[in-house]
């Protein structure tokens, strides 16, 4: 595996790789490895013929700078996982790097309704900030598919409105969410998560599919109370639990037939946040 620190080398060395068209697919991560960001590098490996995987804690995409702080950063183990997947090149940016002084003037993308919900609404200028850094990376790796996770939901669609505006010709994959064998979606951030959450925590994924189980003998708004409840009196605090049209996010009052429907839920286990989703 070739690390690269520079974008000028790995533009160049992907250059090579486009004029001999060899297919390039690219995994965008913030590192702290897990069998989620291994899913999307086998699953990139089994569609094109080089994977490159970028690690760049982006700061411009926490709301919190707490949260920014202690971020989980673990580059010795996350390249030897990386050569182990047999990845062909890493991308290791600093910030300096990422954010040159010439590239500090400040672009505000037109988001629309997805900035505007849910994570848009909790986390202000969130998206704005993975949109700075996947458009600068987007640039500078040129790939030909994308993969992103379903475990953030919001994300993937933001992506996919930030790439027709720029408007740059990339497919993007979004692929299923890992989960540890208790149910608990995989996250970088569950290794900051107290013993006792750590116990506690998949039962943020046990009320998705309650919710989901009783779908045709109660109402959304029943379900969700008795939820938000359940997940309270365990010590979590809930930052929504919504129904959306899965299609576009729009939030629903109550569930509809006919459409696919997600349910998106954000809560603090102490002051760790963690998403989760569930299609139904
Ligand atoms: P992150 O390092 O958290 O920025 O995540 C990098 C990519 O991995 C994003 O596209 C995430 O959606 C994806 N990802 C994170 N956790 C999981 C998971 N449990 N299952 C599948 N994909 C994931």
């Amino acid at each position: 595996m070739i690390i690269f620190k520079h974008q000028s080398d790995l533009s160049k060395f992907l250059r090579k790789a486009h004029a001999s068209n060899q297919s390039v697919g690219f995994v965008p991560t913030m590192g702290a490895l897990h069998k989620g960001h291994v899913s999307l590098v086998r699953l990139s490996q089994t569609q094109v013929s080089l994977t490159i995987v970028s690690i760049f804690v982006n700061p411009l995409q926490f709301n919190d700078p707490k949260d920014y702080i202690k971020y989980p950063v673990n580059n010795e183990n996350d390249i030897q996982i990386l050569v182990w997947l047999d990845v062909d090149a890493l991308f290791l940016p600093s910030q300096e790097e990422m954010y040159p002084q010439e590239n500090m003037k400040h672009t505000c993308y037109e988001l629309g309704f997805p900035d505007t919900i849910l994570e848009g609404a909790f986390r202000p200028g969130h998206f704005q900030g993975v949109c700075r850094v996947m458009d600068r990376l987007l640039t500078i790796v040129h790939p030909d598919n994308l993969y992103l996770g379903q475990k953030d939901f919001q994300q993937v669609m933001v992506i996919k409105k930030l790439i027709s505006i720029l408007d740059i010709p990339v497919k993007t994959i979004a692929a299923p969410i890992v989960r540890e064998a208790n149910g608990l979606a995989m996250s970088s951030r569950n290794v900051r998560l107290s013993h006792e959450f750590k116990l506690k925590a998949p039962i943020i994924f046990d009320q998705l599919q309650f919710i989901k189980n009783n779908r045709f003998h109660k109402s959304f708004p029943d379900l969700r109370n008795s939820s938000v409840l359940k997940l309270q009196e365990e010590g979590f605090e809930v930052e929504y639990l919504a129904l959306a049209k899965a299609s576009d996010l729009t939030i629903l009052d109550n569930f509809s037939t006919g459409e696919p429907m997600i349910l998106l839920i954000a809560v603090f286990a102490g002051n760790i946040r963690l998403i989760d989703n569930l299609l139904l």
